[in-house]
């Protein structure tokens, strides 16, 4: 039951929640599951499914929330570029407002603190599942991505270190889910 007084407290929290967002120059107040359509509409126009565009509206609302101050010493919370999230207010639809709504609140968890979720826009066409990278997998070809998205490129990461840490702890770890608990 405190469990769920205490989800209920921070979903409220986040749907409650604004941005203050410098959108061409401006500086504009936005509710958080505005910013969020927003940003669905900016960083994810290629996306037709429904639950594809639910998972990034959850990924994107945590990202807006874990960084929320970067900007603070400028004044406004997030940018509207890739540094932060690319946000286009003109592209919003009703299916993308709707997709804000029906996730409303809902945040990315890790370790009692909103997840730092970066995402791409495209994987490049090549992508893989974390967990059989740390199994030592190489990563495969996702011909959607590679269908629909011109863009081409490539990293290279060394392992070691934190990274290495980081891909063997993800590896150990289930499914990820996204926090209505
Ligand atoms: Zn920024």
């Amino acid at each position: 039951m405190r469990a769920f007084l205490l989800w209920s407290l921070l979903v409220a929290m986040a749907s409650a929640a604004t941005v203050r967002v410098q959108i061409a120059g401006r500086i504009v107040d936005l509710d958080l599951e505005e910013y969020v359509a927003a940003t669905l509409a900016g960083e994810s126009s290629v996306s037709q499914s429904e639950e594809a565009l639910k998972a990034m509206a959850v990924a994107a609302r945590t990202y807006a929330v874990h960084f929320k101050s970067r900007h603070a010493a400028e004044g406004f919370d997030l940018c509207d570029l890739t540094h932060c999230q690319r946000v286009d207010r003109k592209a919003v639809t009703a299916r993308l407002t709707a997709i804000a709504k029906q996730t409303a609140g809902e945040l990315l968890w890790y370790q009692g603190k909103p997840a730092v979720t970066y995402y791409t826009r495209d994987c490049g066409g090549r992508s893989e599942d974390v967990r059989r990278l740390a199994r030592g997998e190489r990563a495969v070809s996702d011909e959607p991505c590679r269908s629909v998205l011109s863009s081409r490129w490539r990293l290279a990461l060394a392992l070691g270190g934190q990274l290495e840490a980081d891909i063997c702890l993800l590896g150990q770890l289930g499914p990820a889910s996204a926090a209505r608990h």
